[in-house]
């Protein structure tokens, strides 16, 4: 299993990091160890003083593919939910001024924490609400007609570079409002008034 992310995908979190709007989706990849599931308790490592939450909506590929026309990407996934991809910013800050690759900050032990899926069937995966809260309190919010690169689009572009195969997930990009958190924060992530997944930091 595969962990894709797309980076730079809502016009509004491109511009609160001075980054360049992409003309094509940004793409990188967390290795499977990156996962933390069934709300596990996330513990902030020793190599960064400014880990940030990304909330993103995730799509988990159902049968392999590869140069998939966006027309029939939406037949490769049934079951989204949404994640964090945990970003060490200070560290990516350092290796992006050195163009360097961005996986130590983004790839570490538990930087992808994964919610519980549910069925895309009944939902417009063009207009879904979603939300990341710390003790209640809502710190991020998202709607999926915001992205610059649809879910199909990502679909379709992603398999033109990496064959998808069964299990993969494809993290969608992140929404305005990223930061960082700290120890004693209590996340939780929501599609709609659902809740997917909740996760401690320590
Ligand atoms: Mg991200």
């Amino acid at each position: 299993m595969k962990i894709i992310c797309i980076g730079r995908n809502y016009a509004a979190h491109v511009r609160e990091l001075n980054n360049a709007m992409p003309d094509e989706p940004v793409i990188f990849i967390k290795p499977d160890t990156a996962v933390l599931r069934n709300n596990a308790p996330f513990f902030i490592p020793d190599f960064t003083q400014d880990v940030h939450h990304e909330i993103e909506v995730v799509v988990k590929i159902k049968k392999a593919g590869r140069a998939i026309p966006v027309q029939f990407a939406a037949d490769y996934y049934d079951e989204i939910t949404v994640g964090i991809d945990f970003t060490a910013r200070d560290l990516q800050t350092r290796l992006k001024e050195k163009g360097l690759p961005w996986e130590k900050a983004k790839g570490f032990d538990h930087a992808a924490v994964i919610g519980k899926f549910i069925p895309k069937a009944g939902l417009d995966t063009g207009n879904l609400n979603f939300k990341l809260t710390n003790h209640g309190e809502a710190v991020q919010q998202g709607n999926t007609g915001m992205m610059l690169n649809s879910i199909d689009a990502i679909i379709s572009h992603v398999s033109h570079y990496f064959t998808l195969k069964i299990g993969d997930l494809i993290f969608t990009g992140t929404p305005e409002g990223v930061g960082p958190v700290k120890a004693g924060d209590e996340l939780k992530g929501f599609i709609g008034d659902q809740q997917l997944f909740r996760c401690g930091v320590r």
